[in-house]
């Protein structure tokens, strides 16, 4: 039976990815930063939670790091831990940076202590390419970052290429463009107009406010994107591969799509608030995941229209 690790494993891909292991026959442990105080109602939502180790581990602390992953002996380590909203790392920029770049450097030093065979995986980003300028990025695409989020985000990329280069690691980084499911928390716009369409379709009398709703971005759907995580360490030899859908929309559109799913024009619930726009943003991202597809046999099957169809689904199942 194999092992895997995975770091934040109380997150969204987290939850999705523990179960997709466990259904391959995994044991599965998870770290979380504290596992006696930690969320799991996303492990308990898949009905999960007793099926998975939690484990508490300190990312920025090497030799927590080492304890754990020392006792566990795990085969395979998803490294999803970290500060993941780009908006809050305007506000917490030490912060974002240490929990991504100290942590992944961190893990990949005790692998190499270590000295087992342990297939590392990385939780990239499609940030780090900034405005991708109306075309797709592909692993060729330099990066030009835009937030303390990204930044941190390409550091550890960076990493992690080093030391596959330098160290021979089976080390891989996923850059990954934004996947949403339910078990987004409210502070992503996606499940925030997801969550407001729906009160408002039962009745409520809020209105929605939102950033910049011209941002294009290539929007997907989590637990597909957690396969090709999986995919990833199960190749020959380690690379890093971009996961998108391909197709680019608009957050007017997404909205659009959203309230329409109630024949509400969404223009009559939403107001446009300055206040939240961010302090530089990306236009246009979207990513171009060929390489997935010849080597991992990977493709997005759900792209915007999807996504939103099933967070809808899921949000009036909950109700
Ligand atoms: P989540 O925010 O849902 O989960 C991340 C987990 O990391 C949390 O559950 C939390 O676990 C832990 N965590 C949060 N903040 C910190 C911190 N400051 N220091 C240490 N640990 C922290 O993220 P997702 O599941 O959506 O994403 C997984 C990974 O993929 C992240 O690294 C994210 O940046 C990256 N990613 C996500 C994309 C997306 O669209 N979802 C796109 C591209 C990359 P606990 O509280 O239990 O310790």
């Amino acid at each position: 039976m194999k092992k895997a690790l995975i770091t934040g494993i109380t997150g969204q891909d987290g939850a999705y990815l523990a179960r997709l292991l466990l259904e391959k026959g995994y044991e599965v442990i998870g770290s979380s930063r504290d596992s006696q105080i930690s969320n799991v109602k996303n492990l308990s939502r898949l009905g999960i939670r007793e099926s998975v180790r939690l484990e508490s581990m300190s990312m920025n602390d090497f030799r927590s790091v080492l304890q754990l992953v020392h006792r566990i002996q795990p085969d395979e380590i998803y490294n999803l831990a970290g500060q993941s909203s780009v908006a809050l790392s305007f506000e917490q920029p030490v912060e974002t940076l240490e929990s991504i770049m100290t942590a992944t450097i961190n893990l990949m030093e005790v692998i190499r202590f270590l000295d087992r065979p342990i297939r590392f995986y990385n939780a990239g980003s499609g940030e780090c390419f900034g405005d991708t300028l109306a075309k797709a990025a592909n692993e060729e695409t330099p990066f030009r970052p835009r937030s303390p989020y990204a930044v941190a985000k390409a550091a550890a990329f960076w990493q992690v290429a080093n030391y596959r280069e330098a160290y021979g690691l089976f080390a891989c980084t996923g850059i990954l463009f934004n996947h949403e499911s339910p078990l987004r928390p409210e502070r992503f716009v996606t499940r925030k107009i997801i969550a407001a369409v729906c009160r408002i379709a039962r009745g409520s009398r809020e209105r929605l406010r939102l950033g910049n709703t011209t941002i294009q971005r290539d929007w997907g759907w989590s637990p597909e994107y957690v396969d090709a995580m999986w995919r990833m360490l199960q190749q020959e030899s380690a690379d890093d591969f971009v996961i998108a859908t391909g197709k680019s929309h608009s957050l007017a559109e997404f909205a659009e799509v959203a309230f329409r799913y109630f024949g509400f024009d969404w223009r009559e619930y939403t107001d446009s608030d300055a206040s939240i726009f961010r302090p530089t943003d990306i236009l246009y991202g979207c990513g171009d995941a060929h390489r997935a597809a010849d080597r991992l046999g990977w493709s997005a099957q759900l792209d915007m229209y999807g996504v939103v169809h099933n967070m809808i689904e899921a949000e009036l199942d909950d109700a």
